[in-house]
C-alpha cells in the first residue's frame, strides 16, 4: 500500500488548481504590465485572483502581495517592520521557540545587526502563553510574531489574543498563518494582524507561489528591487498561472473547509488511539488545540531517521519533524522548546493526513509503525538499557 502521510511538508495539488494552472499558462500568456488587449487580459486575472484571496481572508485586494511562498511573505514582513522600527529607535521583536525556520533565522540574522530578540518559550503542550507574550512587550519592541499553526506538532496558538494585545500597544504583529490557511478559518481582522503569511502548496495550490497581507497602513518594504508589479512591494513579472491557479484552490478549500476537518479530525483520533497502543510513546501537542491533519509522537529508545527509512520500504511517505530539519542530526528545536529531551526528541515522527487519506490508509498506519518501532527497538542499544534498567523510561 502506498500511504502519502506528509501533507504538512506539501499537499497534492488540487485538480481544480492545476487545470486553472494550464488553462492560465495557455490562455493568458500576455504581461499583466503590457498595454496591449493580451496583456490587460492577463491583468484582469491577476486582479481577479487578488480580489478572490483577499475575500477568503476578509482582507482588501490591495493588502495582498504575491511572493514565491511562505518563506518570502515572512522575509518581507519581519524585514519591513524590523526596519521600520531602526527608524523610530525601536529593535526590540518577540517571537517564539517554536516557529519556522523562515521566522527563526530571519531573527537570528536581525539579532546580529544588534536588534534585542525575545523568544517566548512554547508549554508542553506546545502552546505559547499570551500573558508570557504581553510581559515581553515593551515600549521598545517593533514588532511581535507569532505562528497561528506549528507546522510539526500541529498545535493552534493564541494569535487572535496577542494581535488584539498588540494593537492595543501600538506594536505591529505579523502572524505565519501558513500551516492554516485553507484549513481552519483564517480573518486577518479577527486576528488582529498587520502582517499574514500564507503559502499555496500547503493548501493544494501550486508550489513557488504564496502572499504577504499587509495591513494597508502597515510598514512594507520590497526585498526585491526592479519594476513596479505589486505596487512596487515586490518586483518581477507575476507568476499568473501560479497565482490563479492559489486562487483556484484557496477557494475550493474554504468551501470544503468544514467537512474536511470533520472528515480528517476523525481519521487523526483513530491514528492517535491506534499509535497510543505502542508501549513508550507520546503525543507531542496538545490533543485538541491542534490542525485536524496533524499527529506528531515520539517514541522512546529509537531513531527517527530509522522509523521513516523503513516506513519509506513500507510505501509510506511520513517525516520526523519539518522537512526542513530531516537530514540534519540536530533533534527538532520545536521538540526540544516544548521540552522533550534530546533522546526522545530523536525518536520523533509527523503523519500529516488530509481528505485523500482513508481509513484503511489510517489502519496500515497504525500496523506499520507498531512493527516498525519494535523492529529497529529490538536493535537498539539504548532500548537494551532501558529494558535492562539501566535507563530509566521517560515517556
Ligand atoms: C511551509 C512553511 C513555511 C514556508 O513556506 P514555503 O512556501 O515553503 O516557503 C513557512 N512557515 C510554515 C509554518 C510552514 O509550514
Amino acid at each position: 500500500m502506498q500511504v502519502y502521510a506528509d501533507n504538512a511538508a506539501t499537499a497534492k495539488i488540487r485538480p481544480s488548481a492545476l487545470e486553472t494552472y494550464v488553462r492560465t499558462a495557455r490562455a493568458y500568456f500576455g504581461n499583466p504590465s503590457s498595454l496591449h488587449e493580451t496583456g490587460q487580459a492577463a491583468k484582469e486575472v491577476l486582479e481577479e485572483s487578488r480580489a478572490r484571496i483577499a475575500r477568503v481572508i476578509n482582507a482588501q485586494p490591495r493588502e495582498i502581495v504575491f511572493t514565491s511562498g511562505g518563506s518570502e511573505a515572512d522575509n518581507q514582513a519581519i524585514l519591513s517592520a524590523a526596519k521600520f522600527g531602526a527608524k523610530k529607535g525601536k529593535k526590540k521583536i518577540v517571537s517564539t521557540a517554536i516557529e519556522h525556520h523562515a521566522v527563526l533565522h530571519v531573527l537570528e540574522q536581525l539579532k546580529k545587526e544588534g536588534y534585542e530578540i525575545v523568544l517566548l518559550p512554547a508549554g508542553n503542550d506546545g502552546i505559547v502563553s499570551v500573558a508570557d507574550a504581553e510581559k515581553a512587550i515593551d515600549e521598545n519592541t517593533c514588532l511581535v510574531s507569532v505562528m497561528l499553526a506549528n507546522n510539526e506538532i500541529g498545535t493552534l496558538q493564541p494569535a487572535a489574543e496577542i494581535g488584539a494585545i498588540c494593537k492595543a500597544r501600538g506594536v505591529l504583529f505579523h502572524t505565519d498563518a501558513v500551516q492554516a490557511v485553507g484549513h481552519i478559518p483564517v480573518d486577518v481582522k479577527a486576528l488582529n494582524c498587520d502582517y499574514l503569511a500564507l503559502s499555496a502548496h500547503k493548501f493544494g495550490g501550486p508550489r513557488g507561489i504564496g502572499a504577504l497581507y499587509a495591513r494597508a497602513d502597515a510598514p512594507l518594504f520590497p526585498l526585491v528591487e526592479g519594476g513596479a508589479q505589486e505596487r512596487g512591494k515586490r518586483a518581477g513579472t507575476e507568476n499568473l498561472p501560479a497565482i490563479a491557479g492559489m486562487a483556484t484552490a484557496l477557494c475550493e478549500a474554504e468551501a470544503g473547509m468544514a467537512e474536511a476537518a470533520k472528515k480528517v479530525t476523525a481519521l487523526r483520533e483513530k491514528l492517535i488511539e491506534g499509535l497510543l497502543k505502542i508501549p513508550h510513546c507520546a503525543l507531542n501537542g496538545d490533543r485538541n488545540q491542534r490542525l485536524a491533519g496533524n499527529v506528531s509522537f515520539c517514541f522512546e529508545g529509537i531513531e527517527g531517521e530509522g522509523l521513516l527509512l523503513y516506513l519509506s520500504d513500507k510505501g509510506i511517505d511520513a517525516s520526523s519533524g519539518s522537512a526542513c530539519t530531516s537530514g540534519s542530526l540536530d533533534p527538532s528545536h520545536v521538540l526540544l522548546a516544548i521540552g522533550r529531551v534530546h533522546d526522545v526528541a530523536h525518536g520523533s515522527l509527523r503523519l500529516t493526513l488530509d481528505e485523500n487519506n482513508t481509513e484503511e490508509e489510517v489502519d496500515y498506519l497504525i500496523e506499520s509503525v507498531a512493527e516498525v518501532v519494535e523492529k529497529i527497538r529490538a536493535f537498539s542499544p539504548v532500548w537494551r538499557d532501558l529494558q535492562a534498567g539501566k535507563r530509566q523510561f521517560i515517556l
